[in-house]
């Protein structure tokens, strides 16, 4: 893969996601911009939009499936920070409250990126009445 630009975006086949890449942000966190790096970070979106595509093939009465998928999203969301050369951090995630059948409420969540916040709606199939118990996982992963 050529660098082109600072900014690229990559376009995965699977669906109509595309993920954005950003080298000089990559630069400034002390990586490295390979073609070995971009892979990495490719591969992990990849994973994600699975994640993703198997909750929407579930019925948001499926909630331990969607549950199970959801702990499997939250390590994602940690690889991804690691590659990016961040500190893993649950507060600055951002695809936990965009999952399919999720009925928190979006925009608070985005509000509240980079706080130790998190809103939950209790009729949330995901994460509603589980709020200690993913509290406790993202501590275990981190
Ligand atoms: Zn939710």
């Amino acid at each position: 893969m050529e660098l082109i630009s600072d900014i690229e975006a990559f376009t995965l086949t699977a669906g109509a996601f595309i993920e954005y890449y950003n080298a000089s942000l990559l630069k400034r966190n002390g990586i490295e911009d390979t073609p070995e790096v971009r892979e990495a970070i490719l591969n992990i979106h990849k994973k994600r939009h699975h994640i993703f595509a198997d909750m929407r093939a579930l019925k948001s009465t499926d909630i331990n499936e969607l549950r199970a998928l959801a702990d499997k999203l939250v390590g994602v969301e940690y690889e991804l920070q690691i590659e990016w050369g961040f500190t893993p951090d649950s507060n600055m995630h951002s695809y936990w409250y965009q999952v399919p059948h999720c009925e928190c409420p979006y925009s608070d969540n985005r509000d509240a990126w980079g706080h130790n916040v998190k809103h939950i709606d209790g009729k949330c199939p995901i994460h509603g009445g589980m709020e200690s118990n993913s509290e406790k996982l993202m501590k275990l992963i981190a």
